[in-house]
């Protein structure tokens, strides 16, 4: 069965889209511990960010730099922080997440509340800064 990333990537449910090429696709966290959380996940459905080929990991990597620079430039923060958790959805996938200061990275924070179009605002400025780059 297609993981819940697949069917984002496929359209199938629903996603905030941050940034999108022909490997990689990037959205809102919809459980986000700081405005601009957002997850790279590969459209090659594997379940573990190492098990990646090495090509397309650093192609990920790449994504992923230019997601992060976008997520700045939407959200002025002092850096991007990246982790790999992949304890709950089994699809490969790196968090981006706008930090201040180390307790930004903490992930039993609470997590954010934001209204659909308020999401949907979020997603648009990381999407408008990554494609203004490209
Ligand atoms: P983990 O596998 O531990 O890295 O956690 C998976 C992350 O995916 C969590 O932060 C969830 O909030 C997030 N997540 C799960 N389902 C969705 C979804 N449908 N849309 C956006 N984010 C999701």
């Amino acid at each position: 069965m297609a993981t819940i990333f697949t069917r984002i990537i496929q359209g199938e449910i629903p996603s905030y889209k941050c940034a999108e090429d022909e490997n990689f696709y990037a959205f809102l966290d919809i459980n986000p511990i700081k405005k601009g959380h957002t997850l790279v996940v590969p459209k090659k459905e594997v379940d573990y960010l190492f098990d990646l080929p090495d090509d397309l990991l650093g192609k990920m990597q790449i994504f992923a730099k230019k997601v992060a620079l976008a997520i700045q430039k939407a959200f002025p923060c002092r850096k991007v922080g990246q982790a790999v958790l992949g304890l709950e959805v089994n699809h490969a996938h790196i968090h981006l997440i706008p930090l201040e200061k180390e307790g930004d990275m903490i992930f039993s924070n609470p997590k954010l509340k934001f209204t659909e179009e308020e999401f949907r605002e979020i997603a648009q400025k990381i999407l408008a800064n990554f494609e203004k780059a490209e």
